[in-house]
């Protein structure tokens, strides 16, 4: 008797089609659709930021892959148990690292007081190895960031949850974050917003950097207090902050952080999710689930 096909379905909010077919390419051994209620049982899904009413309907999924790397909007949704996988790197490491390495260079380079200069004033050229480079967070974007700093000779350093050895000096764990702290002069969030990291960065985080630092959020808005940061800010022991995601999204247009000279702001735009190599990565997993294989990437019962 021939196989049933595998059913794999595609919910994300916007765009989907594009998704669909470059899915249904890259597995033409399955069958793709763009979910819509009603919908057949299926197998395996693409999604993103579904609606409750795709897991209320789809009882037969054996995994769904997040088209993103983070899962703190929806994870609530997921079913306990259902296997959720999020995307890895697929080229968003390399976005990353131009958006961190551009915020650094301003800064260390002094382009963010040239700007503010009406004369031709030289000011005196800073040393990288005053440089260091905290990443909060060196998973799989971190371990991206961190190459091309390295390369330039800034040091850097990460801090995880546990400890263990890697290619750059890790701290782990709360005891270790003020030490961590205090030897960063560039700060860079690259943690998953969870139960644990949701306000870490508060008054008392900021103090701990050496004055005059600086950071950046390419991570999740709710990581920090906000407040406490435009007041670290105020204050100077922040010097500047480059902020690619906020609380809320869409920063509204009256919010203080828009105007706040110390603060530059983008559109939750640092890495975007690069479609075809996620889409090669999904169907490599499906392919490999299919195979009994184990994978990566799955994001543990907590969030992480
Ligand atoms: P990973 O899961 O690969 O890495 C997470 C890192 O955070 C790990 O080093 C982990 O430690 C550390 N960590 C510290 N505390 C916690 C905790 N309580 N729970 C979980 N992890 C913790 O994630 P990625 O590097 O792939 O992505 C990081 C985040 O970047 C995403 O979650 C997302 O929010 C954000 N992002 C933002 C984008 C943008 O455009 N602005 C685009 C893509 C992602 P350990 O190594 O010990 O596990």
């Amino acid at each position: 008797m021939k196989r049933k096909p595998l059913q794999v379905s595609v919910c994300l909010p916007s765009g989907a089609e594009p998704w669909a077919e470059a899915l249904q390419a890259a597995l033409p051994e399955a069958r793709v659709t763009l979910w819509q209620p009603g919908d057949a049982p299926a197998d395996y899904a693409l999604i993103w930021h579904p609606p409750a009413a795709f897991f209320a309907e789809q009882g037969a999924l054996r995994a769904v892959f997040s088209a993103g790397a983070g899962v703190d909007a929806f994870i609530d949704r997921v079913p306990p148990g259902l296997p959720l996988y999020r995307t890895e790197d697929a080229g968003m490491g390399a976005l990353m690292a131009e958006y961190v390495l551009h915020a650094l260079l301003h800064w260390y380079r002094g382009f963010d007081r040239y700007d503010a200069q009406t004369c031709w004033q030289m000011l005196p050229p800073e040393a990288r190895e005053d440089w260091s480079v905290g990443l909060l967070g060196y998973g799989v974007l971190g371990r991206a960031v961190a190459q091309p700093l390295k390369a330039l000779g800034f040091p850097v350093q990460g801090w995880v949850r546990s400890p263990r050895q890697a290619d750059i000096p890790l701290a782990a764990g709360l005891a270790e974050l003020p030490g961590f702290l205090a030897r960063t002069r560039l700060l860079v969030a690259l943690l998953p917003l969870t139960p644990e990291t949701r306000g870490l960065l508060d008054a008392q985080r900021f103090a701990q950097l050496p004055r005059g630092a600086c950071f950046v959020n390419v991570a999740r808005g709710d990581l920090v207090v906000q407040a406490d940061l435009m007041a670290a800010l105020d204050s100077g022991q922040l010097h500047a902050a480059r902020l690619d995601v906020c609380s809320p999204e869409p920063l509204p247009p009256e919010h203080p952080l828009w105007r706040h000279p110390g603060v530059r702001l983008s559109p939750h735009v640092a890495a975007h999710t690069p479609r075809a190599a996620a889409v090669a990565q999904v169907a490599g997993k499906i392919r490999a689930l299919v195979r009994g294989e184990a994978v990566s990437g799955r994001v543990g019962p907590q969030g992480y």
